[in-house]
């Protein structure tokens, strides 16, 4: 922890948590790589080769949406 309880994004970010991934799938979609990168899900090497098609879905039964 850089900084004793924080500075504060935790209760900002649960009250935008569906912004937030909608944000986060909306990033996903319109990268350009083919199977994830470190700009979306990650490091292939790290995430594997399903995760840039696996994540919008999870994000999906997350929203219900
Ligand atoms: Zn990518």
């Amino acid at each position: 922890m850089g900084y004793p309880g924080g500075i504060g994004f935790s209760e900002l970010l649960y009250h935008e948590h569906a912004n937030l991934l909608n944000a986060a799938r909306s990033l996903i979609e319109k990268c350009p790589c083919a199977y994830g990168c470190p700009s979306c899900v990650g490091p292939t090497l790290e995430v594997g080769k399903s995760a840039k098609e696996i994540v919008p879905q999870i994000i999906g039964l997350i929203l219900g949406k």
